[in-house]
């Protein structure tokens, strides 16, 4: 279902102390002041997951892993399951993201796999895709990006896709300060649903929610979630700020 969603992305930070502190704040200013327009998601590193769940209690903020494997249980020395993730009551999990792609090999037909994982497991994933500069210079992004969501989404029924979120991060934007301008993130969103129409039909594309994400902050957050296929955003270093995180979902319209 298409939803509005703000996903902090925590990365490799905090120690559990720092990430119970951050999430006091976020809790507190969330319940103060949104108003329930959007789901807010909070990816954190996997040791911290159980005690922040027990810490939000019945609260509407969410959790989300950072990655899951492409296998349930077994020798896999290191590796934390979809179905690991499913038994301690954590909703979410982030997939695919351009540090995994980039430092640990991640490609599509992996990530088709670990997506199939994650909804088995009913957990919904947040599948990320982007291109990276290079490709962006050579005038290529688009069918880039399209390639990226075909390979690990278009073998889903349009039932599973539909339990799937996708957040567009042009990886020149990840951590660099540089954000795409609201048009380019329109452009992309608007080609990446336009590409699951031409396979699912515009039905089932519009019930999507693309994120964008790339530098995002309370000072651009506004103008990019105004775009009309632009449905929130998967944020990382602003995240880790509470009042700043909190000011980007009061972005949402
Ligand atoms: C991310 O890591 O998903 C991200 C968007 O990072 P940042 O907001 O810091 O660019």
């Amino acid at each position: 279902m298409r939803q509005k969603i703000v996903a902090g992305n925590w990365k490799m930070n905090k120690t559990l102390d720092e990430a119970k502190a951050l999430t006091s704040e976020v809790l507190q200013l969330v319940n103060a002041e949104v108003k329930g327009k959007a789901i807010v998601v909070l990816g954190v590193p996997f040791p911290y997951l159980v005690s922040l769940k027990d810490q939000l209690g019945s609260s509407s903020i969410k959790l989300s892993a950072q990655n899951s494997s492409q296998h349930d249980w077994g020798a896999y020395t290191g590796e934390v399951s979809a179905l690991m993730l499913k038994s301690v009551g954590i909703p979410y999990v982030i997939l695919g993201h351009s540090e995994r792609r980039q430092y640990f090999g991640e490609d599509g037909k992996l990530l088709a796999t670990k997506v199939d994982k994650a909804l088995a497991a009913q957990l919904t994933p947040i599948f990320c895709c982007g291109e990276p500069l290079e490709i962006r210079e050579a005038g290529t992004h688009e069918a880039l990006v399209t390639k990226q969501v075909e390979e690990a989404l278009f073998h889903l029924s349009a039932e599973a896709l539909q339990k799937t979120v996708i957040a567009y991060e042009p990886v020149w934007a990840i951590g660099t300060g540089k954000t795409a301008s609201s048009q380019q993130a329109q452009d992309m969103h608007a080609v990446i649903r336009k590409h699951i129409a031409s396979k699912y039909g515009n039905d089932v594309a519009s019930t999507i929610s693309i994120l964008y994400g790339g530098s995002v902050k309370a000072d651009n957050a506004k103008e990019l979630f105004s775009c009309p296929d632009v449905d929130g955003g998967l944020v990382g270093g602003a995240s880790l700020k509470a009042r700043e995180f909190v000011d980007i979902v009061k972005a949402i319209g």
